[in-house]
């Protein structure tokens, strides 16, 4: 299957990193977002990282250039009527995934792939809200995408093998490695990874410690890169309550109960890096 133009839906913390990578790929790609400030906030997050590329010798300027100009930025879905491979990156809520889908599977090319970027959510029941669930898969990208270089691909009930092997070879073309993982709440890395945070937020909660010093411990202790309250900040606080409800709902168990303090620093609006506060204050 011949791809040129992929469509990201979303422009927000993954959004404009995807859409960034496939442009450095050479596909010609359009970024649409519903919030006009988004957009504007996409463009120079993606110039910036282009930027650093180029003042590491990662990329050449031409290369910078070339990727700036296969990019569009768009408020309008109708844009992306010719595109042949999209991935949803917008809100993890079920119900605005579905709603986009059915949108999507209404007014695009009947060989056009859907591709998710949820973190948790089953990918089954999205393609089930389109009438090509075969042409429907999850590409789970790691944040920060121009940089990580793992893809989770998660085949749904009725995903195709054509379609995972086109998401596969993708993935390749971008650099990335992609693992294939079943469709359960979470896949492999949230299944994982967020017990891991949620109790670091109760940690904090309990008083075990503060987030420093969780951090510190998690660093210095276990090797970890990042500490766990310094990353979920990076995620984002209500993408991780998102995910945890998930988790929560679909597997039924309460150990992945959503820690309390959670709900109420997101209900605060702390919702990490993105907002300037979450357990770390940011300029
Ligand atoms: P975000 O809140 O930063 O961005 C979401 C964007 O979607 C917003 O800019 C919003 O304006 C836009 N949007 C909402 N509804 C829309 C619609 N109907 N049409 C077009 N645009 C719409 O969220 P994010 O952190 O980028 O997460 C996006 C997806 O990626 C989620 O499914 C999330 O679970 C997943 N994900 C997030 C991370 C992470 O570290 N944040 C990592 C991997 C996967």
């Amino acid at each position: 299957m011949n791809i040129t133009h992929v469509g990201v839906i979303g422009a927000g913390t993954m959004g404009h990193g995807i859409a960034q990578v496939f442009a450095q790929a050479g596909f010609t790609v359009t970024l649409v977002d519903l919030a006009p400030s988004v957009l504007d906030r996409a463009r120079l997050s993606i110039e910036r990282s282009l930027g650093k590329f180029v003042e590491k010798e990662k990329i050449t300027a031409a290369d910078r250039d070339a990727a700036l100009s296969r990019l569009t930025f768009s408020h309008s879905l109708n844009d992306l009527a010719n595109a042949d491979y999209l991935v949803e990156a917008i809100v993890e809520r079920l119900e605005e995934k579905t709603a986009l889908f059915a949108r999507l599977d209404a007014m695009t090319l009947p060989h056009t792939i859907f591709a998710t970027n949820t973190s948790s959510i089953s990918i089954t029941t999205l393609a089930a809200a389109t009438t090509r669930p075969e042409k429907v898969v999850g590409m789970h990208f790691m944040n920060p995408v121009p940089l990580m270089t793992l893809v989770e691909l998660i085949r749904g009930q009725a995903t195709s093998d054509k379609t995972m092997e086109v998401a596969a070879a993708l993935c390749e073309k971008l650099g990335k490695t992609g693992v294939e993982s079943a469709d359960y709440p979470g896949f492999i890395a949230n299944r994982i990874l967020m017990p891991m945070l949620n109790e670091a937020f109760f940690a904090v909660m309990e008083g075990v410690g503060t987030p420093e010093a969780i951090d510190a411990v998690m660093k210095g202790g276990m090797n970890h890169p990042m500490g766990p309250l310094t990353l979920a900040d990076f995620i984002g606080l209500d993408v991780c309550l998102a995910i945890l409800t998930v988790l929560h709902e679909g597997l039924g168990d309460p150990k992945y109960r959503p820690c309390p303090l959670l709900r109420r620093m997101v209900a605060a609006g702390q919702l990490g890096r993105k907002t300037g506060r979450g357990f770390y204050v940011y300029a």
